[in-house]
């Protein structure tokens, strides 16, 4: 393997698979791994923790092969659950330092909080998936930027090879990974818009919270 190519934590490639498994079935996994050339993880899924697993091109080569094997419906489902369960656990695992965030977040404003955690976020997505993160303060709330999404790349390349567009964003996976960790961080449900994606024919993929 290519040593300067850099990969992403395994744990990400280990709960996205799980959920087809679980959602899906088995038998659509395997369909899956074939797919995308994977099958070296049939019977024994990556480990689920911060190992280098996969490249981003490979991951997301997975999220399309996802997409164009089961469906938009089905697809959405699959990333809105692997979302919520990958921010669970990285925070699961990183534990000392969110355990100290968790404290000092408690004494701050509501506004101050946010700002907080959509900062931490955005630099754990950054240096996990090496893409660029920006977070803007705007009238209707705030936003997350990421103008070369590591996720939708792949689909936005085979939608723009055969002249087909994604009626609605795709980056479920990143608007549900936001959501629980500001949920965690507010206490209270909290929503997540992906109001442009590059697969949808924007100029990057941009997430929206209104508090
Ligand atoms: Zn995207």
């Amino acid at each position: 393997m290519n040593s300067a190519i850099p990969e992403i934590p395994s744990l990400f490639l280990d709960i996205l698979l799980s959920q087809v498994d679980r959602m899906l079935g088995h038998r659509s996994l395997n369909r899956l791994l074939r797919r995308a050339g994977l099958t070296e993880f049939a019977g024994r899924l990556p480990p689920e923790d911060g190992t280098p697993g996969i490249t981003v091109e490979t991951w997301s080569n997975v999220l399309a092969d996802i997409y164009d094997t089961f469906g938009a419906e089905a697809a959405q489902s699959v990333f809105l659950e692997a979302g919520r369960l990958a921010a669970v656990e990285v925070r699961r695992q990183q534990a000392p330092q969110w355990t100290i965030t968790a404290t000092a977040l408690r004494l701050l404003p509501v506004e101050r909080r946010i700002r907080l955690v959509l900062e931490g976020f955005a630099e754990q997505s950054e240096a996990a998936f090496g893409a660029p993160h920006y977070l803007y303060a705007g009238p209707d709330g705030y936003q997350v930027e990421i103008p070369d999404c590591p996720h939708c790349t792949e689909i936005s390349r085979r939608c723009a090879a055969e002249q087909r567009r994604l009626d609605r964003p795709f980056c479920d996976i990143v608007a549900a990974s936001l959501g629980e960790t500001l949920e965690w961080a507010l206490g209270r449900r909290c929503l997540v818009e992906e109001v442009s994606c590059i697969a949808a024919g924007q100029a990057s993929c941009r997430f929206r919270f209104i508090p």
